[in-house]
């Protein structure tokens, strides 16, 4: 099935988990601000506009709620965590409602850790990875902004990438939201994972 654009639609914006609507299954976008998290979920529904919503000041520190047009599959946008301008206090904050939302949403089948292809894993994308690890959350690492690494490095790259991650190669999916590098791909990956079987018309 070739993967159309996902046809979001956004729904609410919630401080706290147990605010959000009842979904069928919903997927997760999460990782460090700056990622390109905003400009992926973007790419993958072909529509500029929408996760601008996410990145709207007041709305970065909130769970943001898409909805595939017509059903109650849904795309989560999470507040990028380690927002370095953030005061402490907030950035603990925020770490308690991710940590809530990954433990106890029952709705949620799969989290994407998206991790800067460019510079690879951070200490905070590692300590994360480690957590759901331990959780057992299922998760997938996508590595963004491939087009920023020299096609002369890529191939040491995705080996340090995903060693940093503690992952199989195989198991990244490299994107580039800027030049719709396995966009595509991404899009019937999150299909696949939320078991949604409505789209091939
Ligand atoms: P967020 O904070 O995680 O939502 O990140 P944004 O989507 O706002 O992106 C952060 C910065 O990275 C912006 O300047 C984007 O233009 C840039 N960016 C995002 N994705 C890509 C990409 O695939 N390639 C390149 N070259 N830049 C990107």
């Amino acid at each position: 099935m070739a993967a159309r654009p996902l046809s979001l639609e956004f729904v609410t914006s919630a401080k706290r988990m147990d605010t959000l609507p009842k979904t069928e299954a919903e997927v997760a976008f999460v990782g460090r601000s700056n990622v390109g998290k905003s400009s992926l979920i973007n790419a993958i529904a072909h529509q500029k506009q929408l996760a601008r919503v996410s990145n709207t000041p007041g709305r970065t520190q909130l769970i943001n709620i898409f909805e595939l047009a017509d059903t109650n599959y849904a795309l989560v946008d999470l507040p990028g965590y380690g927002y370095a301008k953030a005061p402490g206090h907030v950035r603990k904050d925020w770490g308690k409602m991710i940590e809530h939302y990954l433990l106890e949403r029952e709705e949620l089948v799969m989290v994407y850790v998206l991790v800067d292809g460019e510079i690879g894993p951070t200490k905070l994308d590692v300590q994360m990875l480690d957590w759901m690890r331990h959780e057992i959350i299922p998760f997938t690492v996508v590595a963004t902004k491939h087009d920023k690494v020299k096609s002369s490095k890529r191939q040491r790259r995705k080996v340090d990438l995903a060693l940093g991650c503690g992952v199989d190669q195989k198991d990244v999916v490299w994107v580039s939201a800027s030049k719709g590098v396995n966009i595509d791909r991404l899009r019937s990956i999150v299909l696949r994972d939320l078991a949604y079987t409505g789209a091939d018309d």
